[in-house]
């Protein structure tokens, strides 16, 4: 995690920022002569919604994706617990989906994937400029991408690798990884780091949770919502967003249904009356 600080250092400081008009020389296709030479040893953050498309395409659980194909490296430093793609134990460590064809899953290949060339940076958590968030070029020297005679601009790059519909998903989450909870450095107990990994990334799990717990007594959730989360991953991943902020930070996110306070109110007097008496 240190290697990745140092090269976000790096990128923020020598790397030339691109907005999205800006103009780069790329293409990558079935010819190029390092085809698929990329697809291994490299380090893929997954992010929920790419958990969610991916574990679709593969027909299984998230739990089971989670088990087979990912990694959740732990680190003291890290604010919350992220996911990785794990590459195999073959001396290319080779990406799991990887084929002679390219990619098995390219319909639903991770964020990280669709981006690359590009890189996307913003300065952090102590700089003025914290939204301004840029694009940058990756040029790995195996890629021979940028030898190719196609010329485009960010935008065209974004919307040719249908990233839209991904950052769409992926203001939710940073909303919630960039929650002035943790730039005021707050750390999340044991217990909420395995909230944060149940909902954000088991999502399959999570369903189980609420409907099989006594969630749904805690909690205001109305019929249509209760159809929703169950029937559809993406209502359930912004629904858990939404008990993460409520969970972890106090946000008025969901409602406590007024029978839970009256117990706990009966609870508390109770317990002063006893040790009153
Ligand atoms: S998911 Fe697909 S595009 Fe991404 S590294 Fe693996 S094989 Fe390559
Ligand atoms: S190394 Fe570059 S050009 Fe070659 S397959 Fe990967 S992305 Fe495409």
């Amino acid at each position: 995690m240190r290697e990745l600080e140092n090269l976000k250092e790096h990128i923020l400081k020598d790397y030339p920022r691109l907005d999205r008009s800006s103009q780069f020389t790329f293409a990558c296709h079935k010819n190029v002569p390092c085809f698929n030479e990329c697809c291994g040893d490299v380090n893929i953050f997954l992010t929920p919604y790419d958990i969610i498309r991916l574990k679709k395409n593969l027909r299984i659980s998230s739990t089971e994706f989670l088990k087979k194909y990912t990694l959740s490296p732990f680190d003291k430093n890290l604010k919350y617990p992220v996911i990785l793609l794990m590459m195999g134990d073959d001396a290319k460590k080779k990406c799991p989906f990887v084929g002679e064809q390219g990619c098995r899953v390219y319909p639903d290949r991770p964020w990280a994937c669709r981006m690359y060339p590009l890189g996307m940076a913003s300065p952090g958590d102590e700089s003025p400029d914290l939204d301004r968030e840029f694009y940058f070029l990756l040029r790995e020297s195996i890629c021979k991408g940028f030898n190719e005679d196609r010329q485009l601009t960010v935008e065209q790059w974004l919307d040719d690798q249908g990233i839209n519909e991904y950052d769409q998903y992926g203001e939710y989450f940073k909303k919630l990884t960039t929650h002035r909870f943790f730039l005021e450095g707050g750390k999340l107990t044991p217990q909420k780091i395995e909230m944060f990994f149940l909902a954000c990334y088991d999502i399959d799990r999570f369903r189980n949770f609420v409907f099989e717990s006594s969630f749904l007594e805690k909690f205001e959730v109305d019929d249509v919502m209760r159809e929703k989360i169950r029937r559809d991953d993406l209502e359930m991943l912004k629904f858990g967003y939404n008990w993460l902020r409520f969970s972890m930070f106090g946000d008025s996110t969901m409602t406590v249904r007024q029978s839970v306070y009256d117990s706990r109110k009966a609870e508390l007097d109770a317990k002063m009356k006893k040790e009153k008496d």
